[in-house]
């Protein structure tokens, strides 16, 4: 966790390297000491510290500098850092312009030049005002922030990218806690750049502006490029099969390379509850079962590149050579293909500007949490639509399944209509309520009407979360009355 800052602003600089000095003698071991030559520079780094999440616990400045007194650069500067303690740095003859500017700028305290010796004119009454800073200090959050609005598809993309790809970060939707004092900080220290969104922010001070997810996991690492040209075994997709058998060729000794497009995991990972996989009594979540499989397939040495596409396979002799999206090539003796299947898209007047901005397929479990109080409509009635409505349950007010069937038996798993029916009851004291199984709407129908914008606001308090079931890729077929749910098989 990196040290709060004392940062004191002085034009001149022998009394400027002394303060510094005198401060990280006594203060170093705690405090980061940082220096400034002017105020208008400091206060140019005091923005970029802003926007690293660091926190600053001490403004110390001279009071006479020229263009910008020590007055006016505290009271600039507390706009970005509030609760940073402010004192000045004076000589004898500015006492009564300190002494008035403790009482008209908030200033903490004034030192008088010199302040010989430090252990009595300095250090007490700064070891008082740093104690007093400590008392309400609260540890930012150190990690990636990710700035974007609810509604935009981008920055659910993003999100789900960073979640599903269990990469840690904070989400900061800037239109939702427009304003939060602390977001209105972060967005004024950032300037024009805020427009810019989704703006991810790294904890060593760089940025990305419009991140893209590719762009995102190259700089957390994520990799993307094999680390030799050949492999015995070489597998595309990172789904439930794909780690399967990553896990079983590696774990006799085959040198395996695994290449993902997304996010370890597959669609598993998308699942907040799966409760019939073998080895499992009480169930887990798909991204916990993603990180249970990752962690397994990489300790047998499986490489995971991801996100990365496969996009063309060729032969040469008794080897497979696999093209990736980058243009880079790898072959390897055995290729095994687990691509899964894709979804079948609900096809409505409207949806697709929708999607990701009130429409998820596959449950957006990014997306629960913010749905406190919310009406969320679950199309599909098969195991996944289930699950979701489960888990949107927790957290919206009200959750209603569309389906076509006359009742859920013909699709859903008998133990999951048992679930859904204990629902309702939530232990958090909200009232979320599963429609009752036999309820019949007519898809089409409903949702064509509920999706004919008249206005952006009028459909977007809604949240659709398409849950249909699947049909292999190739098909492309229509909605069918046979639901095929997916299952581990
Ligand atoms: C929300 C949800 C909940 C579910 N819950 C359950 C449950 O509780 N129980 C159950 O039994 N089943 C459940 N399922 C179904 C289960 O997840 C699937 O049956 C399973 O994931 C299929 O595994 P797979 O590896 O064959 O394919 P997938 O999981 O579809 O994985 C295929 C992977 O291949 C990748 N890929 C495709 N093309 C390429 C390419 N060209 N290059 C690189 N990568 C590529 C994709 O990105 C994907 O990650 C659920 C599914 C969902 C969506």
């Amino acid at each position: 966790m990196p040290k709060p800052i004392l940062l004191s602003v002085d034009d001149d600089s022998d009394v400027l390297r002394a303060i510094e000095r005198d401060l990280r003698s006594q203060y170093g071991a705690e405090y980061r000491v940082i220096g400034s030559d002017s105020p208008e520079s400091a206060l140019q780094l005091l923005k970029q510290l802003k926007v690293r999440n660091d926190s600053v616990a001490l403004l110390l400045a001279d009071q006479r500098m020229p263009r910008m007194d020590g007055v006016a650069f505290l009271q600039e500067a507390t706009q970005i850092f509030p609760d940073a303690k402010r004192a000045l740095l004076t000589a004898y003859a500015d006492t009564n312009a300190a002494i008035s500017a403790i009482n008209q700028a908030s200033i903490n305290y004034f030192f008088l030049k010199p302040w010989d010796p430090p252990t009595e004119h300095l250090y007490p009454q700064l070891n008082d005002l740093l104690d007093d800073w400590q008392a309400n200090y609260h540890p930012a959050f150190q990690g990636i922030r990710v700035l974007g609005t609810r509604w935009s598809p981008r920055s659910y993309e993003l999100r789900d990218f960073l979640a599903r790809n269990r990469v840690p970060y904070q989400w900061i939707d800037v239109e939702y806690s427009a304003n939060d004092p602390e977001t209105k900080r972060l967005v004024e220290a950032l300037g024009p750049e805020a427009a810019s969104l989704p703006v991810v922010l790294f904890p060593d001070g760089t940025k990305l502006l419009e991140s893209l997810p590719a762009d995102v996991a190259q700089k957390v690492g994520l990799r993307t490029r094999a680390q030799t040209d050949f492999y015995d075994l070489a597998i595309v997709g990172g789904g439930p099969a794909g780690l399967a058998a990553a896990v079983y060729g590696a774990s006799e000794g085959l040198h395996t390379v695994m290449i993902e497009r997304e996010a370890p995991g597959g669609q598993a990972g998308m699942s907040s509850r799966i409760e019939n996989y073998l080895g499992f009594p009480s169930g887990l979540s798909g991204n916990d079962l993603a990180r249970r499989a990752v962690a397994q397939a990489q300790r047998f040495g499986v490489e995971i590149l991801s996100p990365q596409e496969a996009v063309g396979v060729r032969t040469e002799g008794s080897y497979r050579i696999i093209k990736l999206a980058d243009k880079s090539e790898l072959s390897c003796h055995a290729l095994m293909i687990a691509s899964g299947v894709q979804w079948r898209k609900l096809d409505a007047p409207g949806i697709d500007r929708l999607q990701g901005a009130g429409v998820y397929y596959g449950g957006g479990a990014t997306e629960a949490l913010s749905c406190k109080g919310e009406m969320i409509y679950v199309v599909g009635g098969a195991n996944s639509a289930g699950q979701a409505a489960m888990n949107f349950a927790k957290y919206a007010d009200r959750v209603v399944m569309l389906i076509r069937g006359a009742s859920l038996a013909s699709t859903m798993s008998q133990y999951l209509i048992t679930r859904s029916k204990k629902r309702p009851i939530s232990s958090c004291g909200r009232k979320p309520v599963l429609s009752r199984p036999t309820e019949k709407v007519v898809l089409k129908k409903s949702l064509s009407s509920a999706l004919i914008p008249t206005k952006w606001n009028a459909y977007r308090r809604t949240q659709f979360s398409f849950l249909l079931e699947r049909c292999p890729a190739q098909t492309g077929s229509e909605i069918s009355s046979s639901a095929t749910s997916a299952a581990f098989c």
